[in-house]
């Protein structure tokens, strides 16, 4: 096939994506306004008057505005708490900062809203009934919660290109999280694919580790804002390629050695040698969990009314990325959450939820339970590893993790409380890339978090991604000894 025709298939291919995702209206019919009554309320238990899905800056700005309403929030963190501030470096553009870190924005936010009240759950969301009232929701621990109202908060992911070796050599070379593993790539040539601000901050974050980034931009500009693109011209080892578009990634059976791309002003296919491929290629809101109650836009974001946050539910309020597919700021985030918040405490007012009611309900209120789980193990050499899983008489899960990664800070607690309540069937340690780079190195790990799993000495699994607790549960139990 030439370059046209390739061209061709993947025009058609787009189209036909596209025409996936028109505005969908919901399969199952929500409960309405007159059935919200709180005769409801007064006869359940484990009841949360706002109860916040997502901890990104929408999520966190929402609860700080209902905790100081007065009324009592939980957050259900999921399974990157902060979100995707957790893995960008500095941002120049929140409203009062000269320049902060990612990270540290989102701790001090987390700070603000445990100083008024709230409460923070280490959970996600996995099933929602909209259909009655209050609403149900079910945490991955299998807790059915009684929510007043809900503020939809779940963020976007970060879109693949679905592409022929981007499976294959996911973790060997390919991955879309640049904060995490740019210390993997120290003196390589890697791609970033992308040209939007996600891109140049991808770049510009491996720039200080590796030999050289080339930036493939499928068209002839950046998507980047203007400043963004100026802060490239710091890094004489940044290079970028326009009208490129890539085909397909290369490898040895075991590595990425390179990327098939296309040259569209030469009408050129052509093979670039590299070491490691970044994905920067967008986001898809988080919202498929909604999709059966909630009207959605185009592409999966959920339709809020004009001038609110509400969605097609009453009482049902989305901010922040699930819903604006337009300006995807985190300032504009954190402003939609107030709004939501500020929607939702009316709500909870014209439905009768008063504050004599919460002092009457204060009794069925949910409370997590308090888990004092154990350190999982740390490995420091290859001694320590032979001790502890070659030698080892049950199955040994080995997590490797590093302090600046946060989806792998954002594992450790799964990992804890997997581990105890597996004690004696399985055992579970973890290293640290950064110190223990010769078990590291042996393992071929080149992107966290991943866990191995070995059994009777040797390796028998490889998990690349970062697993929730009920993922993890479900994976190391086929591991487990009987
Ligand atoms: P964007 O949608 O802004 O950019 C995506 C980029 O990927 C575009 O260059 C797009 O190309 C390209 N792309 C999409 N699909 C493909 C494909 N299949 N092959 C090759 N290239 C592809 O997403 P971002 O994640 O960069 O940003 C999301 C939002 O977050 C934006 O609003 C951004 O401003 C914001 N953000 C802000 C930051 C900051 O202020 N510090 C940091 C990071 C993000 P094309 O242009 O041709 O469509």
């Amino acid at each position: 096939m030439n370059v046209r025709m390739k061209m061709s298939v993947f025009f058609i291919a787009s189209l036909v994506f596209v025409q996936g995702c028109a505005e969908s209206k919901p399969k199952k019919k929500p409960v309405s306004r007159s059935a919200m009554n709180m005769k409801n309320v007064r006869n359940k238990k484990n009841i949360i008057p706002v109860a916040i899905i997502g901890s990104g800056p929408a999520g966190l700005s929402a609860a700080v505005y209902t905790r100081r309403a007065n009324r009592k929030t939980v957050v259900f963190q999921g399974s990157l708490p902060g979100g995707q501030l957790m893995q960008t470096t500095e941002v120049e553009n929140w409203p009062g900062e000269i320049s902060i870190l990612g990270p540290t924005l989102m701790q001090r936010l987390e700070e603000q809203g445990r100083n008024l009240g709230v409460d923070f759950l280490n959970e996600t969301i996995v099933k929602v009934n909209f259909e009655t009232w209050p609403f149900e929701l079910e945490t991955e621990s299998g807790d059915i919660i009684y929510a007043l109202s809900v503020i939809i908060a779940t963020g976007a992911a970060p879109n693949k290109l679905g592409i022929k070796g981007e499976k294959e050599y996911w973790a060997a070379g390919v991955t879309s999280c640049a904060v995490c593993d740019a210390p993997f790539y120290k003196g390589k040539d890697v791609v970033v694919i992308g040209g939007g601000d996600s891109a140049v901050e991808e770049a510009i974050q491996l720039a200080t580790h590796v030999k050289s980034v080339t930036m493939l931009v499928r068209k002839k500009r950046l998507r980047a804002a203007s400043r963004m693109q100026d802060r490239l011209a710091a890094y004489p080892n940044i290079k970028v390629v326009f009208n490129h578009h890539v085909l397909e990634i290369l490898g040895d059976g075991q590595q990425v050695t390179g990327v098939k791309v296309v040259d569209e002003e030469q009408n050129k296919e052509y093979d670039m040698p590299i070491d490691g491929v970044f994905l920067a290629i967008g986001h898809t809101p988080n919202t498929a969990l909604f999709a059966d109650y909630l009207e959605m836009e185009r592409d999966g974001y959920i339709k809020v009314l004009a001038r609110s946050q509400q969605t097609s539910v009453e009482g049902v309020f989305a901010a922040g990325d699930a819903e604006d597919f337009h300006y995807r700021q985190a300032g504009v985030a954190a402003g939609s959450g107030i709004k939501a918040a500020l929607d939702a405490d009316a709500f909870l007012t014209e439905v009768g939820f008063s504050n004599d009611i919460a002092d009457e309900i204060a009794a069925s209120l949910f409370r997590s339970k308090k888990i004092d789980n154990q350190e999982v193990m740390q490995l420091g050499s290859m001694a320590d590893f032979e001790r502890e899983v070659v030698k080892s008489d049950v199955p040994v899960v080995v997590d490797f993790y590093a302090d600046y990664c946060p989806s792998c800070i954002a594992m450790l607690p799964a990992v804890q409380e997997v581990a105890q309540e597996s004690e004696d069937r399985i055992k579970f340690v973890k290293v640290d890339t950064e110190k223990a780079q010769d078990i590291t190195a042996k393992f071929h790990v080149y992107k966290i978090p991943v866990l191995l799993v070995f059994k009777d000495g040797k390796l028998v699994a490889r998990h690349n991604d970062a697993m929730s607790k009920k993922e993890l549960r479900e994976f190391v139990e086929q591991f487990m000894q009987k």
